[in-house]
């Protein structure tokens, strides 16, 4: 029995479509934008900065390091700079959020966020967190469809793996997108080939033999 740690990495890697990095505490790539150059002293001087605007995130990566929303904040408050942000010379993000009328909001010069209701605010325009939330469900789904697509799977394939159907043939990225990731791989080579044990939660297992599924258990 031996644990195959490297899947995580396998599976961020064919998953990634744009040129933006994947975000490590989101695991998206979507809703990674670019930074501007920074006008003044950066709090973490880079070449190539990046900020994730997905769902209560805010992470950053500079240079290839990436930061939480938190860890930047903490070296932001460490330099003696005054805590984030506020929106202070900023019009357009203003120094109130426009739903709950909180002072605790944190911004970059294109993205914002309010710490008390998760109001968001993204290039120029608010939106409550209700809506956000939507935005954040329609482009998962649509990025989700257009990975499926971008495999050449036929509009059935694609369905049932939206459906979370698995079938024996199978085969391992097949498992991947419609169960997700397992909790633990068991693996034994032999000479004839390499079976493997997929274990998800609840007593789920996927059995595949040289990378097809030949037994589903739940
Ligand atoms: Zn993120
Ligand atoms: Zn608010």
């Amino acid at each position: 029995m031996k644990k195959l740690l490297p899947l995580a990495l396998l599976v961020s890697v064919s998953f990634a479509l744009a040129e933006a990095p994947t975000c490590p505490y989101c695991e998206t790539n979507e809703f990674v934008r670019e930074l501007p150059p920074p006008t003044e002293d950066p709090v973490i001087p880079y070449k190539e900065g990046y900020i994730c605007v997905g769902l209560g995130c805010l992470a950053r990566c500079f240079d290839g390091t990436w930061y939480s929303s938190e860890e930047f904040g903490k070296k932001w408050e460490e330099q003696g700079r005054v805590p984030l942000l506020r929106g202070k010379g900023s019009t357009s993000f203003g120094t109130e959020c426009p739903y709950c009328g909180s002072e605790n909001l944190e911004s970059t010069e294109r993205v914002g966020i309010c710490n008390d209701c998760l109001a968001r605010w993204v290039d120029g325009i608010w939106y409550s967190k209700d809506e956000w939330l939507k935005i954040f469900d329609e482009d998962l789904h649509a990025i989700r469809i257009k990975r499926l697509k971008s495999y050449g799977w036929t509009d059935k394939r694609i369905a049932r793996v939206l459906e979370g159907y698995i079938y024996i043939g199978d085969t391992k990225k097949i498992v991947l997108e419609a169960w997700g990731e397992p909790e633990d791989i068991n693996r034994t080579t032999t000479r004839y080939g390499t079976s493997e044990q997929w274990v998800y939660g609840l007593g789920c297992y996927v059995y595949f033999e040289n990378g097809v599924v030949t037994a589903i258990q739940d």
